[in-house]
């Protein structure tokens, strides 16, 4: 073993990038400090230390470390002027963990460390404040007692709510000094009770209790959730340093207060510091929620010089950082310091408005604008918000916290918002006092969280806005009953069950469901997309197939069609009779009669389609589905058939008594009665109806297939009833021509589906050519349009070339291609052995949902390369579900496609996708 090692860096000499040694916190504690900011003195222990420790049986420190700790010790006794465990002058630490990724509350830590009954004396002497001094020391027992030593907090809570309680305190500042004296004693005794030995009282013992601590809580339950619940890898972060921090009170008096800010508001992004404080308290009490904190705005008026520091050092914060930072502060008798500082963890609306207003600034570049945004996390700015048009009264209100509205039955902890939530998959919204870090699950389960106390920058505002839920906090009119399960709000009050509503962006609470409505767009968000635009090389088409669909899609951005499944259209309840009757006719008139009746209204369909989207493509798949998807079920059919008979014998038998009638001395009410009868069930109706069944149910036995999505679908449709693709290649020229006809500009694309020879293609293609004179002829002009063809089965990929040889463009269909590339279901495969597959780590992704880049992808390479050398300018890009998704456009932009064709409302998100692909892909000014 090396014992010189260096484990131990003061905070002058750290690397500030270095945040895999340093983790997060601990390098920028370095940074900010060589940086000039007000930092209180310390040093940080690094994570090869914490990973030595861990990765030794015995949980022993490296051999060195104890050595190089001491040694900062001495140094910061000199930089402070203080002895640690001095009694005349005491220096007192706190102790961080701090890993290279940031993990909000996951980790634990310990403040005050250094007192004991000597050192409080000391601290009381010095500061000639005895409840300041017992507050640290009351404060130190717990966190030391509970991340240390494992006294759960319980313990402590119980005995500190006995103490306020006699004292008839409120609050923990109504306490007074010989209260707190109390509380310390008793807590004392609370460890003592719990882990069998006295509390220890040698600061250095402590400080390496506690560094120990802060290690063993990297491989605690909480810690290990987080990082599997946001694919925290050890590549990312392994291990977790400690900071050893000289301690600062904010609650030295009414010159002295804590808080914690962001430089600009994280939920709008305004550019307007943004935060809260607490006169008189320490950081934990605003981060924990404990009590209500102030907006800074009134710090200008409490404290007006300090604010105009705090502003100070926002502006410092920026311009060295150039992004938006989350920091927490200290004022200690009037003396400002910056205890913390990272980037800020803001929703997605506030994450693009700065970087619009960064870069107009000249705080960061455009790419840099780009790239700090995560293309996923746009989905955020799809949230719904609650329909204006709807008029309902709040029952509570509390801080806008985490934009967004949602509807839920309201559950009150975080084990029952798992159970129905996950369990049962109800809509549950979270309702608690305040959160704690092992709420988390809960979170996960919940559609939003409303907390009865805490301001803005509480736990469960932070990590609601992380995951980008909707999250109201502090509604301080409401009062939680966790064990009765239920909530009082004034005169009323909702029960684990009851639905309510929160908008997170209002900060309002409402009983009972209200409809909500998607969000706009916001004016940075389209500057945004369209820096992203203009960095792409990727177009982003849509998947589109009404008009609706498409407007939608236009206004989100994309540049024409890249797929219309024309099936959809045919499912609409006016046309289905008619498609059915096209499916079943038994001679190719009786066919082409009702595909005569279809063609208008396809190509109603497509002139609208070319009309939303003009002078963008449009590109329209031929028919695809296998037919027999039109019919009805067999079984159904065979239950209808068998009442019908039924009901044939029994109109067979009233006839047979209607004609018995004459031989009978019937009465003439029982005649009237037969004769009624035989009028209500016409014999020859129901034997028509039958006829019709059995002829239908012959039908779908003869269409029926066992592997229907392998079978009569495609482009064998075409190759089977050429009637139904000549229709619907003249309802597209035809649509083309009238719109051309009307000055509007079209790009039509004729796409052929699940091509596997060159022959397929050329037949079709006869079909279009030959349409195309005809229909040139009678409009006078020729239409113009592309040719092309899907690219979903393997055989096309091998046949790229020939195929480029009739194909304008090709078109990925990416959800077939994996089917048949994994011989995976489709249907099946993602309800059935799939989630096993992914849990157990045989495949890393759902397939479906992230292309395949080894296997598809690869093929999908060989594709390109062999249609390319046939014909350069061969059009390629991608319409499968893959075209919405980060990864799978990053790619797409490698594999030299020409666009991504994805669904509507992720077309923002495809957008910046393929920005972040082109950026992340060019060289390097100076590589
Ligand atoms: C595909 O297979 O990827 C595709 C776009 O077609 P569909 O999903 O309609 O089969
Ligand atoms: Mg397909």
């Amino acid at each position: 073993m090396d014992t010189t090692t260096q484990y131990v860096f003061a905070f002058e000499d750290g690397d500030g990038k270095d945040k895999k040694l340093l983790g997060g916190k601990g390098a920028n504690l370095c940074e900010m400090t060589q940086i000039g900011l007000n930092v209180p003195p310390g040093f940080v222990i690094s994570t090869a230390a914490c990973l030595e420790y861990l990765d030794e049986p015995k949980r022993a420190l490296p051999p060195g470390l104890i050595e190089q700790v001491h040694e900062q010790m001495r140094a910061l006794e000199q930089k402070t002027g203080k002895g640690f465990g001095d009694p005349d002058n005491p220096l007192l630490v706190s102790v961080r963990s701090g890993s290279a990724m940031s993990m909000p509350g996951m980790m634990d830590t310990i403040l005050n460390l250094g007192l004991n009954s000597a050192t409080l004396q000391g601290v009381i002497r010095a500061t000639d404040d005895p409840r300041f001094g017992y507050d640290a020391y009351r404060r130190f027992i717990q966190l030391f007692g509970k991340v240390a030593l494992g006294v759960p907090d319980e313990a402590f809570d119980k005995e500190f709510a006995a103490i306020k309680e006699a004292a008839h305190a409120k609050q923990d500042v109504d306490l007074s000094a010989t209260d707190l004296r109390e509380t310390c004693e008793r807590f004392l005794k609370v460890v003592e009770d719990a882990t069998g030995h006295p509390f220890p009282t040698d600061p250095y013992q402590q400080l390496e209790i506690a560094i120990k601590a802060v290690f063993n809580s990297w491989s605690g339950k909480r810690a290990v959730d987080y990082r599997k619940q946001f694919h925290i890898t050890p590549d990312m972060a392994n291990g977790t340093a400690v900071n050893v921090v000289t301690m600062v009170f904010g609650n030295r008096g009414d010159d002295s207060a804590t808080g914690v800010a962001f430089t600009r508001n994280p939920a709008t992004g305004e550019n307007k510091l943004y935060g809260e404080y607490l006169v008189n308290a320490q950081g934990e009490d605003v981060v924990a929620g404990i009590r209500t904190p102030k907006p800074l705005d009134r710090l200008k008026v409490e404290m007006p010089d300090l604010a105009d520091q705090l502003d100070e050092l926002r502006d410092k914060l920026e311009s060295h950082y150039r992004e938006v930072q989350d920091f927490e502060f200290t004022i200690e008798q009037g003396q400002l310091y910056c205890l913390q500082t990272r980037n800020g963890k803001m929703n997605t609306v506030a994450m693009v408005r700065t970087s619009v207003e960064m870069e107009r600034e000249g705080l960061i570049t455009k790419e840099q604008a780009l790239l700090r945004i995560a293309p996923e996390s746009l989905e955020q700015m799809l949230f719904p918000r609650l329909d204006p048009n709807v008029k309902a009264e709040a029952v509570a209100q509390g801080l806008p916290a985490s934009p967004g509205a949602a509807s839920g039955i309201a559950v009150f902890d975080a084990d029952r918002a798992e159970h129905l939530g996950k369990g049962q998959g109800l809509k549950v919204i979270l309702v608690r006092e305040e959160t704690k870090p092992e709420d988390i699950h809960g979170f996960f389960a919940s559609e939003a969280i409303l907390t009865s106390r805490g301001g803005k920058t509480s736990h469960a505002a932070v990590v609601a806005r992380g995951m980008g839920k909707p999250c109201v906090a502090g509604a301080e009119g409401i009062s939680v009953d966790v064990d009765r399960r239920e909530a009082r709000v004034g005169l009323t009050s909702f029960k684990e069950g009851d639905v309510i509503t929160i908008d997170g962006t209002s900060g309002k609470v409402y009983l009972g469901a209200i409809p909500t409505v998607e969000p706009d767009f916001t004016p940075e968000l389209h500057t945004l997309l369209g820096w992203a635009d203009e960095m792409s090389k990727l177009k982003v088409l849509a998947n589109a197939d009404t008009p609706d669909d498409a407007r939608r899609a236009r206004r989100y951005g994309a540049v024409g069609i890249g797929l219309a499944r024309t099936e959809r259209m045919f499912n609409d309840v006016e046309r289905l009779p008619i498609v059915i009757e096209m499916i079943v006719a038994e001679t190719p008139e009786a066919r082409q009669e009702a595909l005569d009746r279809l063609l208008p209204l396809q190509r109603q369909d497509f002139h609208d389609l070319f009309e939303v989207m003009s002078p963008h493509p449009v590109t329209i798949r031929l028919l695809d589905p296998p037919i027999h998807e039109f019919l009805p079920d067999e079984h159904v059919l065979e239950r209808e058939l068998s009442e019908l008979r039924a009901l044939a014998q029994s109109a067979r038998g009233v006839t047979v008594l209607a004609g018995a009638m004459g031989l009978l001395h019937a009465s003439e009410s029982l005649r009237r009665e037969v004769e009624t009868a035989r009028h209500m069930v016409d014999p020859t109706v129901v034997e028509e109806a039958i006829a019709k069944k059995e002829a239908m149910l012959k039908k779908v036995r003869a269409l029926y297939e066992t592997n229907p999505m392998l079978g009569h679908r495609g482009v064998r449709l075409g190759m089977t009833f050429p009637e139904i693709y000549r229709m619907q290649v003249r309802a597209i020229l035809e649509a083309a021509a009238e719109c051309a006809k009307s000055g509007i500009e079209v790009h039509p694309q004729i796409k052929v589906p699940q091509v596997c020879t060159v022959q397929e293609l050329r037949k079709v293609k006869e079909y279009v050519d030959s349409i195309h004179t005809e229909v040139a002829a009678r409009y006078g002009k020729p239409v113009r349009f592309q040719f092309g063809t899907m690219i979903e089965v393997v055989r096309a990929c091998m046949r790229a070339d020939s195929l480029a040889e009739e194909a304008e463009f090709f078109s990925f269909g990416t959800n077939d291609l994996t089917q048949a590339t994994f011989s995976f279901s489709r249907e099946d495969a993602e309800n059935k052995f799939l989630p096993l597959y992914n849990q157990s780590g045989l495949l890393q992704d759902n397939p479906f949902d992230v292309l395949d880049v080894k296997g598809v992808g690869k093929l999908m390479q060989l594709a390109v390369e062999w249609g390319r050398a046939v014909k350069p300018d061969l059009h390629v890009g991608i319409c499968g579900e893959h075209g919405g998704h980060p990864a799978s456009i990053a790619f797409c932009h490698q594999a030299g496609l020409d666009y991504v064709s994805c669904s509507g409302p992720r077309v923002p998100i495809a957008r910046l996708a393929a920005a972040h692909a082109a950026l992340k892909s060019a060289p390097t000014p100076n590589a």
